[in-house]
């Protein structure tokens, strides 16, 4: 193999089976073996190389690590008990008592209730911007502002922001742009290619894709993700062995997976928007969704996520969810089964009905997870359900 060719980039199905490995030797298994060990032999005499799996440097949190780094181009990656403990850590790291963040308002609403609640009372400053609003970011830069954070896709909207502006203004302002990118995976969008400094993800989500583990990961600069580590010693949010080892086996297939959400979401979204009983459906792949145009410029790939909202409001969302049969109601999303949720009953319950409305999500609005199920077969559901 010629360097040249050995420098090139592989492809990202081919890196998320192969990415970060190390060289093979005979004999080596082809699946990574799970280390459940929560102690290792220590050298006499020294701190160095002491392994713990509270540090996050475990064998099957060394390779995923690695691995989603590869996946999302960056320098260097650390795994997390959950994508809370990753959103957590990533901005502690960032900022210090005194500090301002600037955060989009359209964020999970978890993401919220950690910024508004639990940053404040540390004493960092948190505003929610308006996307909408123009010039949103800029005038809510304070001297204080140390980062932006925002979330695209978003959960559960499915808008899509423009990081390209947004980046301007993080790099004009030496302020670091933090993406909380899970909804797209590093298949559909890889915000460090378009200029952020700072990915998160919950890992429980796409990167999994089982629905059979809980973890988050952030991805950014080597010196970066150490800091972001020591914030994860401290706060003990490191992920089990076995979590890292279920993650590993799950994005194996992730291209695979995306790709057919991709295909299926886009199905589902063109099927419903046909009919009467819906009245909107949110998906970026329909040239009616507002930033339709953004998506097709920077994301590689629409989404396995749509929201669709019920002409009839509240009452017709819980007959309609009544009768589904394939489709089973419960939250969370990314994984190969297909989930729908309404959030004013879980990640939006805190909110009041007009506070949701305002931020897209009236009574009748349903998230829909597609999985890797047959299309037809999923729309059959849907429209019998709709009946
Ligand atoms: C689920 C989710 C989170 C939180 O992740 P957990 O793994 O549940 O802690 C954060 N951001 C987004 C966009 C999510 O969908």
């Amino acid at each position: 193999m010629t360097p040249a060719r050995r420098a090139r980039q592989q492809a990202l199905s081919t890196l998320a089976i192969h990415g970060g490995a190390r060289e093979p030797e005979i004999d080596d298994p082809i699946v990574t073996p799970l280390v459940q060990s929560a102690s290792y032999v220590q050298d006499v005499g020294t701190a160095e190389g002491l392994k713990y799996p509270r540090y996050g440097n475990t064998p099957n949190a060394d390779l995923v690590q690695r691995r989603l780094a590869a996946l999302e181009s960056a320098e260097a990656g650390l795994l997390l008990s959950s994508g809370m403990a990753a959103t957590a850590c990533a901005l502690l790291a960032l900022l210090r008592p005194g500090d301002h963040l600037l955060a989009c308002k359209w964020i999970y609403g978890g993401t919220i209730q950690l910024l508004t609640k639990e940053f404040t009372a540390l004493g960092i400053d948190v505003t929610l911007a308006d996307p909408l609003e123009s010039r949103a970011w800029r005038k809510r830069l304070r001297k204080e502002t140390r980062a932006i954070f925002i979330e695209s896709p978003v959960n559960p909207t499915c808008r899509v922001l423009d990081l390209r502006p947004i980046s301007v203004i993080a790099q004009a302002e030496g302020l670091a742009l933090v993406v909380d990118s899970t909804f797209a995976s590093p298949v559909n969008f890889r915000p460090l290619e378009h200029g952020a400094d700072v990915v998160i993800h919950s890992t429980t989500k796409y990167l999994n894709g089982h629905h059979d583990m809980m973890g988050g990961a952030v991805l950014g600069t080597a010196p970066y993700v150490e800091e972001v580590r020591q914030k994860m010693m401290m706060w003990g949010g490191a992920p089990d062995p076995f979590a890292c080892w279920l993650l590993e086996r799950g994005l194996k297939t992730l291209h695979v997976r995306v790709s057919r959400q991709n295909e299926n979401a886009l199905r589902i979204a063109q099927w419903c928007s046909a009919r009467k009983e819906v009245r909107a459906a949110h998906y970026p792949g329909l040239p009616s969704h507002p930033d339709h145009e953004i998506a097709v410029a920077q994301l590689s790939g629409f989404g396995g996520m749509l929201a669709l909202e019920l002409a009839g409001g509240g009452r017709a969302t819980e007959r309609f969810l009544r009768k589904l049969k394939l489709i089973r109601h419960a939250p969370s999303l990314g994984g190969v089964d297909s989930l729908i949720s309404e959030p004013r009953h879980n990640s939006h319950a805190h909110l009041t009905p007009d506070e949701r409305t305002r931020l897209g999500i009236p009574d009748g609005f349903l998230r829909v997870s597609v999985g890797i199920e047959d299309a037809d077969d999923l729309i059959a559901d849907i429209e019998q359900a709709l009946h």
